[in-house]
């Protein structure tokens, strides 16, 4: 062997030290400065894009240029979303406790695909599933699934519905969801073999709720046509207005019609982990499944949806596989390829375990109420501004409204006027503000979401609003 070994990928301990330090003194800066930064970066950045396109590179380079590189070129230039002014789409801000164990699962690369291959490990999930089971009270034999993100939750949760009541006979089986819910639902139903020509939109009252009227007339005329409604997908919190579907009467009515039960709470269910909350969520613990977004209301780092199943067999008969060259099943503890579509893949269950085992749970039932009082607050608030119209108070922690004045005589002239008045308040980088389009009326929304959103930066977020619809009516 020659002197330079080329096939070595190794770091000696002392180089893992100093670049691990490195990494870690880049991150904490960042973080420690990340309410001084523009809470929307530089985004005309078609130009850095072409530039970054290159070959292969067939030497390896330093760490230090990398992290120059990003740190100050690439990170900055993007919505600063763990940013405390960050109020757009559906923030969460990323806790510091999840980071640590990403990196964690990451150097100790431990297998937590298969039970048998890290079993202890495997069980910190499960904990945390659990966990998280006893915050939506589901009953006890429900199981659950981490996943990438809601997304793939709801896909999960459309199949386990799907294998009960459609069996191989696909195409008959129809789905319900309000003309509100969020489009990974119809997005997941094609993945799950639901065409559109079988999803119902249902339509939604003026509180943004699922009519229950409306769906229960879809369903009977579907009926009579020979179809099969197999499921509903009703929201706890839309991404567009906050709004809570009427639970507890769609619960009704899947029991009745024994339909799936199918609640999308990737915005709204960790508000049921504050018991004085739970009435905002009525009928939640009595849905089928229960799509939940670690990365949004727990507060964690993109990457961590999760769903429950009441009826935990379910999912696991969906997902339970075996093979020749892999370890015996066992029924006693929980097993992720055995509840999911993945075998490899991270260790997901970590970064949930250790920020829930750092705060606790009455930390966390702190910040998510704080979320609210601070949502409820500044709506009441901007709701005094002159020219402001309410359209959505918070069911939640969202609210939604739109600007009216005597200039603007037409819905163009609204949507116009609503639209700069998020964009005046977004560029002047304390706060990022993103709209909703219903019905052709164009709203601004602000939605409390990020662990590091405090009454500060909400005494802010009101004062501008205010200064800049002044602005745009009297100017
Ligand atoms: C964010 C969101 C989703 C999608 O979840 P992802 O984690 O982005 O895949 C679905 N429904 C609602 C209500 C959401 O807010």
């Amino acid at each position: 062997m020659s002197g330079t070994d080329d096939a070595s990928l190794e770091f000696s301990p002392s180089q893992m030290q100093a670049m691990g330090q490195a990494v870690v003194e880049r991150a904490v800066a960042h973080l420690a400065a990340i309410e001084s930064q523009a809470i929307r970066g530089d985004l005309d950045v078609a130009d850095v894009c072409r530039s970054l396109r290159e070959p292969v590179p067939e030497h390896g380079a330093e760490l230090e240029p990398l992290l120059d590189q990003l740190f100050d070129e690439l990170i900055p230039r993007s919505f600063t979303t763990p940013g405390p002014g960050y109020l757009a789409y559906i923030p969460g801000g990323g806790v510091y406790p999840a980071a640590l164990a990403s990196f964690i699962a990451d150097t100790t690369n431990r297998y937590t695909g298969v039970w048998q291959a890290a079993p202890a490990l495997v069980q910190l999930e499960a904990n945390a599933l659990e966990w998280l089971r006893d915050w939506m009270c589901f009953p006890e034999g429900s199981s659950g699934l981490l996943t990438a993100g809601g997304s793939m939750a709801t896909f999960n949760a459309i199949l386990c519905a799907r294998e009960r009541y459609l069996g191989t006979d696909i195409r008959r089986g129809t789905l319900y969801t309000s003309d509100q819910a969020h489009h990974s639902i119809e997005k997941s139903a094609k993945l799950a073999g639901i065409f559109h020509d079988r999803v119902r939109i249902i339509a939604s009252d003026g509180d943004y709720r699922m009519r229950v009227d409306a769906l229960e007339a879809a369903v009977a005329a579907d009926r009579a046509a020979g179809l099969r409604p197999f499921m509903v997908a009703s929201s706890a919190g839309t991404t567009n207005t906050g709004a809570v579907d009427p639970l507890e009467a769609v619960a009704d009515i899947c029991l009745r019609e024994g339909m799936w039960h199918h609640v999308d709470g990737a915005y709204g269910a960790f508000f049921h982990a504050c018991p004085e909350l739970r009435p905002l969520l009525a009928g939640l613990p009595r849905a089928d499944s229960l799509t939940l977004d670690p990365h949004k209301g727990m507060f964690l780092p993109y990457g961590t949806g999760a769903l429950l199943v009441r009826d935990g067999a379910a999912l696991r008969a969906v997902h339970s596989a075996t093979a020749g060259y892999l370890p015996a099943q066992q029924e006693e503890f929980y097993d992720p390829s055995q509840h999911g579509p993945e075998l490899s893949r991270g260790f997901p269950g970590l970064r949930v375990w250790m920020a829930i085992k750092m705060f606790g749970a009455a930390r966390y039932r702190a910040a998510i109420a704080e979320k609210r009082a601070l949502a409820v607050w500044a709506a009441a608030e901007v709701a005094r501004v002159p020219g402001i119209v309410m359209d959505a108070w918070p069911q939640l922690s969202l609210f939604a409204f739109h600007l009216e004045g005597p200039r603007l005589a037409s819905q163009d002239a609204r949507n116009a006027a609503t639209a700069e008045l998020m964009e005046r308040v977004t560029a002047r980088g304390r706060v990022m503000l993103t709209g909703c389009t219903v019905e052709g009326r164009h709203l601004a929304r602000v939605c409390v979401l990020s662990f590091r959103t405090r009454a500060a930066v909400m005494r802010e977020c009101v004062e501008q609003i205010a200064q800049e619809a002044g602005r745009i009516l009297n100017d």
